[in-house]
């Protein structure tokens, strides 16, 4: 089968490679559709440890069980593997799952033609679902995840607080069309690539700005602070917006460490919060909030064919595509 194959740092080759050789308990899938997430990205650019080449990156992906059970259903997955039966799994907390796996990491992922995955890790798509917002369900639920863990540390409700989210790529994104939806009374988007800037404001109707150029929301103004980036600099940004008694959710992970400032978290009770991924239940969720249009339009994502792959990784490394997501068809 033809496969987009991570072989070096910045560089991606389409080529041939084995059919997947499911195990006992998997499912073969046929790609529909497959995301480039900003972790392959990362991986790309050869910072990710966990994913050594030659590897097939990709875990966002949409396709039709060709193989095993449930045979001829389209799909999402949940690229997270985990072992079902630890502390957390048995909480339906399988983003923390002690013994988990992922595709495009530890086994071959999405950016080819078929791929493996465990059934346990399928999760079933509405009936009549586009593909394109299919394939958006693993983002759609990180935002989804993070809005559930910085919503039960709020105070009041979403609907009264203005919110700050940093970064316009499509966790940033999600979230502000995320909480458009659920009625925030202000949102504030951060992103320093004006294209993305421009999409943000047509697409989610936020009040998108360049923090290079100053603008924003203020120091010790917003409820909710929410860092789709996660470096030093929008930490640091991130906990001076929050108001007092406010929540600053780290959802981006771009570097890891940083000095933060333990004053202001401390005499101004900032609850600081960190996302992972998504339980199975995000991703459920996420899937029939997609297909209700919770997320809009997603006039936004861009597709390409997955022949065109290497191409893409090199737009989004250059800064040269507006679309925060682009989804590879195989
Ligand atoms: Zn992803
Ligand atoms: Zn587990």
């Amino acid at each position: 089968m033809k496969a987009l194959v991570y072989t070096a740092p910045r560089e991606v080759v389409l080529r041939e490679e084995p059919e997947p050789a499911p195990g006992a308990g998997d499912v073969v899938i046929q790609v529909d559709a497959v995301g480039i997430c900003g972790s392959d990205m990362h991986a790309y650019h050869g910072h990710d440890p966990r994913r050594v080449p030659p590897l097939i990156l990709g875990h966002e992906l949409a396709g039709e069980i060709l193989s095993g059970p449930g045979k001829g259903r389209r799909v999402t997955v949940n690229p997270i593997i985990s072992c079902g039966h630890c502390e957390y799994c048995v909480q339906g907390r399988n983003n923390l799952c002690a013994n988990r796996t992922m595709i495009g990491m530890q086994r071959p992922g999405g950016f080819a033609e078929r791929v493996a995955t465990a059934a346990s890790a399928v999760i079933e798509l509405p009936e009549g679902m586009d593909t394109r917002a299919a394939a958006l369900t693993e983002p759609a639920a990180t935002a989804l995840h993070a809005l559930a863990l910085a919503s039960r540390a709020l105070q009041r409700p979403v609907p009264e607080c203005r919110v700050l989210v940093i970064g316009g790529g499509a966790i940033g994104l999600l979230t502000a069309l995320l909480l458009r939806h659920w009625g925030a009374r202000q949102v504030f988007l951060a992103e320093t690539n004006a294209l993305r800037r421009e999409a943000a404001k047509r697409e989610a109707d936020v009040e998108a700005f360049d923090p290079l150029a100053g603008g924003g929301p203020g120091e010790n103004s917003v409820e909710l602070v929410i860092d789709a980036v996660g470096a030093a600099p929008t930490r640091k940004a991130a906990l001076a917006a929050v108001k007092p008694g406010g929540v600053m959710l780290h959802v981006g992970l771009q570097d890891w460490a940083s000095e933060i400032d333990m004053r202001k978290l401390t005499l101004a009770e900032v609850t600081l919060i960190g996302a992972y991924t998504y339980a199975t239940a995000d991703l459920r969720a996420a899937a029939v909030a997609l297909h209700e249009g919770a997320f809009g339009k997603l006039g936004w994502v861009e597709e390409r064919p997955l022949a065109e792959g290497a191409r893409a990784f090199d737009d989004l490394h250059h800064g040269r595509s507006a679309a925060a997501k682009i989804l590879l068809r195989p």
